[in-house]
């Protein structure tokens, strides 16, 4: 199934969730092995969580998980069961067409696990859930904008729980601490919900940019990008 067609079904059933729960809701449909549902809450919104096998669901199994999700009957669980039993082969398959990519990437110069390992304990409380791993390479996009900067530089993807690094970050020339950085800001996205306003989608929000100032380096590291980035990028 396209990224498109799956972001077509977590909204719909994101639509069906907001008339049956009491509260906004968010829908993510990830590729997760283990975890089938999980649910829990973020600045008032309900965040769901939900393997892509979902996408099949039909409006009978979403009320079923809004059943579940409200503490409610046993039935809905087993419900879900069922449904989950008979997708089982959708876990294995869409595991495997996805391992192409590094799940832990070692670079040249850097080990993302390492930044990503020392981020998530000290800002996160050792709790990641998140895949890392080294992307394509971009060099376009090189906008003095701090917003389109992050992006070119690595990328968080809501659906796969991924953070991807831009190689060019693979350098000598590159301390580790911009790379934590980095990887910060990412781990930012992974954790707080994203705003919307109509159509509109605000990822770097207010208490985004505010939380950014925690990381320890935090000046040094924007003074490092705004310095490098182009050569980085060239
Ligand atoms: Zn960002």
């Amino acid at each position: 199934m396209s990224r498109e067609k799956l972001a077509d079904h977590a909204k719909r059933i994101e639509g069906l969730l907001a008339i049956l729960l009491p509260q906004p809701v968010d829908v993510v449909l990830n590729n997760n092995r283990s975890t089938m549902v999980s649910h829990g809450k973020k600045a008032g919104r309900l965040v769901v969580r939900l393997h892509r096998m979902f996408a099949h669901a039909g409006v009978d199994e979403v009320k079923s998980l809004a059943g579940f999700m409200s503490g409610g009957n046993p039935s809905d669980a087993r419900k879900i069961d069922r449904f989950i039993a008979s997708h089982k082969h959708e876990i294995k398959r869409g595991a495997s067409s996805r391992r192409k990519r590094p799940v832990c990437a070692k670079g040249k110069h850097h080990d993302l696990c390492g930044n990503l390992d020392r981020v998530v304990e000290r800002y996160f409380g050792g709790i990641g859930e998140v895949e890392i791993g080294w992307g394509r390479e971009t060099k376009k996009g090189g906008s003095r904008r701090s917003r389109s900067r992050s992006r070119v530089l690595a990328k968080y993807s809501y659906e796969d729980r991924t953070i991807s690094v831009n190689p060019v970050l693979d350098s000598d020339k590159v301390p580790g601490y911009v790379l934590d950085w980095i990887v910060y800001h990412e781990m930012l996205h992974h954790v707080l919900p994203v705003e919307k306003t109509g159509e509109r989608r605000r990822f770097h929000t207010r208490s985004f940019k505010a939380l950014e100032r925690a990381f320890d380096r935090y000046e040094e590291a924007v003074e490092w990008e705004k310095a490098n980035l182009e050569w980085l990028l060239k």
